[in-house]
């Protein structure tokens, strides 16, 4: 029971796949972080959309077009409801985090960076928040983390430099858990001149997030991982530095007037907008958002937390068990290592009992280099596990032990 109100097996029922059989096996799905399964209202939305609403919007004068266009900004609205944002303008709708941070790297690089450019990131940071900064040209400056997880802040304090022009920062890590503290670090950044970017791609469906409280400048998102579709993301930007910024692609509907010798740009958002959008899954994120609204953000951190809390316990009692990722605030994730086998090794082996499990470094290959490890397992959980699959993980790992040895 997850409160008095929505019972566990009802939220199941929501998510058809969770019936599925693996290998002879009932699925239990523990690679939450990677991407959530999606509950019926989503699919159903996505299903209508082609079925009776398909339609290109804003520049259409016809009735689909009209109410295409119409879902697709009141999902802005809900996005804007959902973080806290001031305006909606400030919601653009990318595919996904990757996209997002790509964006902002590109653009802010364009209009501020000088040449000496230094980005100050913690390092436990996704590859997707690394990798634009270095393409952009910047020097990555990185925040060293302890054993736990935790981020040093005294260390961070002594990276600031006359060329820190911005720090990008997850709110919390897909292999560690460690939820950052965000609104210490903005504070910190700004007492600087220097903005923040928060990849939020692990915390907005498990916890309230709330933009302006954080005082964050730029909060990049995905669909996927909040129970919405593939193809569809949210960056969050302040109004003030979203108009400073050039935009990021050029095409269709980012315009205001185009001749051969000059183009003026549209208005927020649309400015960061050239193309046209994957409506359907923008569609579909507004349902993703109804259901996480439904169950509740704090019904889903309680459960969340109550598995993570019991699935630590359970594991740990195991022998030769190495876990990675001990913060005191973290998310529902949990990275370990059986004996010395081969994290590989150990996720086939779980497969085989209907396990899903993510398996290497998890696109974050310093936080590896950092622990000297090739790779970890990572379960990763969602508001739909139960500590049921709990045990079936703890007793699958013991089943596989001795096979590994
Ligand atoms: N940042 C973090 C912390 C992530 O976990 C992920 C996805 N694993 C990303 C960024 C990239 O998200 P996407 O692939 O949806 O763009």
């Amino acid at each position: 029971m997850i409160d008095g109100t929505i019972g566990m097996q009802d939220i199941r029922n929501q998510f058809p796949i969770l019936d599925t059989e693996v290998h002879g096996h009932p699925l239990v799905y523990l690679d939450n972080a990677a991407t959530t399964q999606k509950p019926v209202a989503v699919i159903e939305a996505l299903d209508k959309y082609y079925r009776c609403g398909n339609a290109n919007i804003h520049r259409g004068a016809h009735h689909l077009a009209a109410e295409a266009t119409e879902a697709y900004e009141n999902v802005r609205r809900q996005v804007q409801a959902l973080i806290g944002a001031r305006h909606s303008h400030e919601i653009v709708f990318t595919r996904g985090t990757t996209e997002s941070i790509n964006l902002v790297a590109s653009s802010f690089a364009k209009r501020y960076f000088t040449g000496e450019d230094e980005v100050i990131v913690s390092g436990m940071e996704h590859h997707s928040n690394i990798v634009p900064w270095q393409l952009a040209g910047a020097t990555m400056r990185p925040v060293p983390f302890s054993d736990d997880g935790v981020l040093d802040f005294k260390a961070m304090e002594q990276l600031f430099s006359p060329r820190t022009r911005l720090v990008a920062v997850c709110h919390a890590s897909n292999t560690l858990g460690t939820i950052n503290p965000i609104k210490e670090i903005v504070d910190m950044a700004h007492s600087h001149g220097v903005p923040v970017l928060v990849d939020g791609a692990q915390a907005v469906s498990h916890m309230k997030v709330d933009v302006q409280a954080l005082g964050c400048d730029f909060y990049c998102f995905s669909g996927h991982k909040m129970y919405g579709p593939m193809g569809v993301g949210v960056m969050y930007g302040r109004e003030e530095l979203l108009n400073e910024l050039p935009p990021y692609q050029g095409g269709g509907e980012m315009i205001s007037e185009v001749t051969f010798e000059r183009t003026t740009y549209n208005e927020l958002p649309f400015k960061f907008e050239a193309g046209t959008p994957s409506v359907g899954d923008v569609i579909g994120l507004g349902k993703a958002i109804e259901f996480m609204l439904g169950v509740g953000i704090d019904n889903i951190a309680a459960q969340e937390g109550d598995l993570l809390h019991y699935a630590t316990e359970r594991l740990t009692a195991l022998p030769g068990m190495r876990f990675f990722g001990r913060a005191p605030h973290k998310t529902s994730v949990l990275s370990f290592l059986v004996g010395t086998s081969h994290p590989y090794d150990v996720g086939t082996l779980l497969d085989q009992m209907g396990i899903a499990v993510r398996t290497g470094h998890h696109c974050t290959q310093p936080v590896m280099d950092r622990y000297g490890i090739p790779g970890t397992v990572r379960a990763s959980f969602a508001v739909y596990n139960t500590r049921a699959e709990v045990d079936a993980l703890a007793a699958a790992l013991e089943r596989i032990m001795p096979m590994l040895e």
